[in-house]
Parts: structure tokens; sequence; C-alpha cells
């Protein structure tokens, strides 16, 4: 404690803002490399229903790499092996996960509780861990040559020699450090989120796309132990309208969407409260280091849930700036032309899946006669050729030379 009875000081090397996958990979590789770290977290818990669910093999192999996935998995989850997008009875695209090379050859369906427990598990194993949960990151603290030093919140004070901002798409740190999210309104819908209690069925083991003359495209798939998640494509911006509608004639659009689950969604959906929306943007933060700081995961960059990127990508993202933020530390030179570093090895890596996320959603989501008459063709032809399996691999990998530094690892 501080002389201010009530106020917490706790120094480390690096201090994280945020334990989502970004900012729990991060500390987990840190401390594996005996830098002394603290995450500051402003839940409480771990139960964030509407976050993403949906591991691609790229984020599965580094996971298993650290010795998290596993465990994460018996906690419980559902392997999924194709991505599917259907019209009525047709089938016009079949990505099939089972072509990669084995153990990850499918998708996997697991809450990100489990996989939070898990990576915190992990970090706690560490003397040099320090984790604050329920707390609430609300300054910057800086040195007179306005380099950040470390953050406040809730009766606590952090300093630090690197402070991370890994807490997420409305990222409080990026903003107090003074820079601009760069959002983009890149995609036509936005994605009104809800699950349905055990309607789970056993040909649940697919995430399909369901497009229906008049209705919106659906995402649904299975999600643990017992549930479908549901995802119902809405106008970007276009909820007010369709709310103003009321509960009953969603519901009705709902069910004439997914029929299959029409009852489910009678009986389950009682309150526009039950809906959770999401809307869907695109962000690329204008710079992702200053002096002492540096943004990564949702934080730096924030993706449309089309493809289920985002987690793959924070914990790719953990994955380059280990190696930058100890040699960083290390050489004690934590000014932003260092830290930056991370940002020139990384970016090219967010524009390709950005790119990629645009096709997709015009691929997939867009409901012009011309799109509506080329889709199946297309979708016919291109499976057969090299692109589709070029696809499938940055989909599934990323950058697939992205590679957990395991010669810095001390513990
Ligand atoms: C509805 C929805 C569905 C999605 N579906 C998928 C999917 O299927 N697959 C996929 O890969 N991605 C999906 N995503 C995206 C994915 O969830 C994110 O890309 C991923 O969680 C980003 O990880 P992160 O660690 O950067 O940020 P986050 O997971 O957002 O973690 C940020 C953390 O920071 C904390 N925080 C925020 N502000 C503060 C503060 N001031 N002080 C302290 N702590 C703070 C938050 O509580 C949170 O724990 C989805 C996203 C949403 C919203």
């Amino acid at each position: 404690m501080s002389e201010a009875a009530d106020v917490e000081e706790i120094e480390s090397d690096v201090c994280v803002v945020g334990a989502g996958p970004a900012g729990l990979t991060l500390a987990l590789l840190l401390l594996r490399s005996g830098l002394r770290v603290s995450v500051v977290e402003r839940s409480r818990s771990h139960q964030r229903e509407f976050r993403g669910e949906i591991l691609q093999p790229g984020a599965m192999r580094i996971l298993d790499q650290l010795g998290v996935l596993e465990n994460a998995r018996a906690r419980g989850c559902h392997e999924h092996s194709r991505f599917r997008l259907l019209e009525r009875d047709r089938v016009l695209l079949d990505i099939d996960y089972r072509s990669l090379p084995a153990p990850y050859d499918h998708l996997l369906s697991l809450p990100q509780a489990h996989l939070l427990t898990e990576l915190l598990l992990h970090c706690a194993r560490f003397t040099g861990f320090r984790y604050v949960d329920g707390c609430r990151v609300g300054g910057l603290l800086r040195d007179d040559g306005g380099r950040v030093t470390g953050v406040t919140g809730d009766g606590h004070v952090f300093r630090a020699k690197v402070v991370v901002g890994a807490d997420g798409r409305f990222s409080k740190v990026r903003r107090l450090a003074g820079i601009e999210a760069g959002r983009t309104e890149a995609f036509d819908q936005d994605v009104l989120w809800f699950k349905l209690r055990g309607a789970r069925r056993e040909d649940g083991h697919d995430v399909r796309v369901f497009r229906g003359a008049g209705t919106s495209p659906v995402l649904v798939y299975g999600s643990w132990p017992d549930n479908v998640q549901v995802g119902w494509t809405l106008p970007h911006k276009g909820y007010q309208e369709v709310a103003r509608g009321g509960l009953g004639h969603i519901k009705a659009q709902l069910a004439r969407a997914v029929p299959a689950y029409a009852e489910l969604i009678d009986d389950q959906i009682t309150s526009l409260r039950d809906l959770s929306l999401l809307d869907v943007f695109s962000g690329r933060a204008e710079r992702w280091a200053v002096d002492g700081l540096v943004l990564i995961g949702d934080a730096a960059h924030t993706h449309s849930p089309i493809g289920a990127q985002g987690i793959n990508l924070a914990v790719q993202d953990a994955v380059v700036l280990h190696p930058v933020l100890v040699d960083a530390v290390r050489r004690e030179d934590t000014g932003a032309e260092s830290l930056s570093r991370f940002e020139r090895l990384r970016a090219p890596d967010i524009a390709a899946t950005m790119r990629l996320q645009g096709v997709q959603s015009k691929a997939m989501l867009s409901t012009g006669t011309f799109a509506t008459r080329v889709r199946p063709r297309l979708a016919a032809v291109v499976r057969h050729t090299p692109l589709y399996r070029k696809i499938l691999r940055t989909v599934a990998y990323g950058n697939p030379s992205v590679r957990v530094a395991e010669e810095l690892f001390a513990l």
C-alpha cells in the first residue's frame, strides 16, 4: 500500500490492461520469459457470454504449444468439421476443415470462459504474476517527457516499464493515449446474437449460414453444452427500425429465417433483452505504439465476426509482440520506435485478413440479384481450385509462419 492508505501500488515490468485472449496469452508468454507481469481486468468473472467462441486451427496450435488447449477443451467444447453456406436445400459453399492436417482439422466451439480460466491458471503459477480483477483502468501515468509509465484505476496504481492496451474494441487505454480508433463502416450488416438452450442436434457439427428468400442470412452453430448460438444479420445500423416492429415481429422473422428452431425461439426469446446486438465495424488504430505503451488484439484492430478471426488474431498478436517486448524491456528501450516494431511486423497480416473478410462478407451475405445468381456458380467452380485451399489455409491459420519464440522461455 502507498502513503494514501487506500491506494495499492503494484510494480511490474509489463502491465497488461484487459484479460481477454490477447492479454492473457501475452502475459503467459512474458512470464515464461522471466518478466514480472501485472494484468488488470475490469470484470470479476470470465462469463462474457456474447464473445467469440469459435477457435480457428491457428490459435489452437499456439494454445496447445503453451499447454493450455487440452485443459480448456476438457472444460467443455464442440468440434465442428465444416463451415457451410446454405440456401434452402442447396449447399453454396462447403469449407471442410477435415482436409487440413490433424490434429487441428476442425473448428472449435469453446466458451471463452474455459479458455480464459485455463490461461489464468497457467499465469498464476508464476511468482512474478499479479492479477487484479474488478478494476477498471481510467487513467494513464506519464513522466515529465510524456512517456507512459503506468495506469490507474479503482484504488490501484500500476507502474510498469511498458503498458499494453489489450482492452478490446472500445479500448479505454487507446483513448487515453490519444490514439484514433480508425473505425470504418466496412460492412453492410450488424448481427443480433442469441442462444437457444437445449437446441443442439446431432446434425449440429457444422457452422452454418442459412440464406432464405426474403430473410437476412443467419449464422448457426452448436455451442457448449447443448445450446445453439444464432447470429441474425441485419442491415448495418438497422436495429432500431427492426425493433420498432416489436418483439413479435422480430420473432416471426427469426422463425422464418431458421424454421427448425421456430418453437424454441417462441419459448425462449421473451424480451428484447434476450437478444444482443453486435455493431459490426472494422477498425485499425492510427498507430499501435507510443512511448511506453503498445496496443494489441481488438484494441489495435477490430474485425467483423465473419470468418471467426478475432481470437486467432488476438492470440497471434501476443505471439508476435512477445519477443519485441522481451527485447525492449531487457534493453530498457521502451520508446515508441522500439515498440512499433510490433506494428511493422504485424500490420500486413491484419490488412490481409481485413481484405479477406471484406470479400467473405460480400460473397456470403450480400443479397443483390446478381450476387444471388452468380454465387452458386462461382462457389462450385472455386471449390476445385488452388484458390479455395489458399483461402481455407488463410482463414484457418492467418499467417502460418507466426511461431512462439520458445528460445526466450526461461521457465
Ligand atoms: C458477439 C461476438 C462474437 C464473436 N465471435 C467470434 C468468434 O466466433 N471467433 C472469433 O475468433 N472471434 C469472435 N469475436 C471477436 C473476439 O471475441 C475478439 O476479437 C477477441 O475476444 C479479442 O480479444 P482481445 O483480448 O483483444 O479483447 P477482448 O476479448 O475484448 O478482451 C478485452 C478485455 O479487456 C477488459 N477491459 C476493457 N476495458 C477495460 C478497462 N478500462 N480496464 C480493465 N479492463 C478492461 C474487458 O473486460 C475484456 O476482458 C466475436 C466478438 C463478438 C463481440
